[in-house]
């Protein structure tokens, strides 16, 4: 008998809720960048609801960095999908040494997802969508039971999908925060120059977005971003931040 595919869902309560925090937020708060941001955020109004999510991909030094500076202690939440390059697993284990992070925490799949739906680990060819659900949805689903918030390091210069995106917003009953919006990749260079972060080893490569190795490639000059994620496809986010009753919390959203 196949495992069961549906998450549990926020209530319909929990979603009005978190959306209209999200808006009062982001009213107040959404000016404030990075390390300000954090602090407030962090060390105040979620205090103690909140974990960072990070993929330890290109660009996640700077946020997990500002992070440890505010509160070492943070939880940081992994999603190790099984198919990840052993460069991102190596450079996710100095990192956390590196700045001091003390609540590293890294979710698998379920098995049972996994040996129901994906026996021979080629489910990624087949049906990237499901894949990236058992193995990065699910997961992170899980991965947040004990928090009504989270960070994410995601930027409107990654491409037309997150042009828009504002500082803070609701996900699924969530509050959502996005601390380096507005940062472009010469601010993230900076950053890593300035404090002396060590970048990903594939960048050297020519990654610049990285995920799961099956599908991650390298980019040419003058392609976007993200190009290198799910090529050929013409899929572009895993689905973590994909909600039907998702709002951003932007001007829009607060009219
Ligand atoms: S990025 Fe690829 S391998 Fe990773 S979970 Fe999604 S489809 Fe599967």
């Amino acid at each position: 008998m196949s495992a069961p595919l549906v998450p549990g869902r926020p209530s319909h309560d929990d979603v009005l809720l978190a959306n209209a925090y999200a808006v009062e937020l982001e009213r107040e708060y959404g000016h404030l960048q990075g390390r300000a941001l954090l602090d407030v955020m962090i060390g105040e109004v979620l205090h103690g609801d909140i974990a960072l999510v990070s993929s330890f991909g290109t660009e996640a030094a700077v946020l997990l960095a500002l992070v440890a500076e505010v509160d070492p202690a943070t939880p940081v939440l992994f999603l190790d999908t099984g198919m990840h390059f052993s460069e991102t697993l190596r450079y996710r284990d100095a990192l956390t040494e590196q700045l001091g992070l003390t609540d590293v925490r890294t979710f698998d799949p379920s098995a049972l997802d996994a040996g129901a739906h994906d026996p021979d680990g080629r489910l990624w060819a087949r049906n990237p969508n499901l894949c990236c659900y058992l193995r990065k949805v699910l997961p992170l689903e899980r991965a947040l039971g004990g928090f009504g918030s989270w960070i994410t390091g995601r930027k409107q210069y990654q491409g037309a999908s997150r042009e828009a995106l504002p500082a803070i917003e609701a996900s699924s009953g969530r509050i959502k925060v996005n601390p380096l919006v507005t940062w472009t990749p010469v601010d993230i260079a900076g950053e890593y120059e300035r404090r002396g972060l060590p970048l990903h080893p594939l960048v050297a490569a020519g990654y610049n977005s990285i995920g799961c190795a099956p599908c991650t490639r390298p980019i040419a000059t003058g392609e976007e971003p993200r190009a290198g994620r799910w090529s050929g496809s013409n899929k572009s986010e895993c689905g973590i931040h994909v909600g039907g009753d998702d709002v951003a919390a932007g001007p829009a959203a607060a009219e």
